[in-house]
């Protein structure tokens, strides 16, 4: 039950490793009302941050260590024991 945060697919699919593609063409999206700028996931950030994992269906960013520890539950999100889920 991870449905606000982090979709399902994500823990399902997520690989041993930390997914970092370098040649992906990553989608950009719209942010702003007056000034809108469009961002996307920057392959440059995976050299910087070893942990970071992108899921391409999503396109989102996570921290891959969290994830592994959400999957095997060592980790519990706030709303899991606030709600009991
Ligand atoms: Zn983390």
């Amino acid at each position: 039950m991870w449905s606000i945060f982090i979709m399902p697919m994500v823990l399902e699919e997520l690989t041993e490793t930390a997914n970092q593609p370098e040649s992906f063409s990553f989608p950009k999206k719209k942010f702003g009302k007056k000034t809108v700028v469009e961002r996307s996931c920057q392959p440059q950030w995976f050299k910087t941050w070893s942990w970071l994992h992108y899921n391409e269906a999503e396109d989102s960013v996570h921290c891959h260590l969290c994830l592994k520890a959400l999957k095997f539950k060592h980790l519990t999100l706030a709303l899991e024991v606030i709600l009991h889920l």
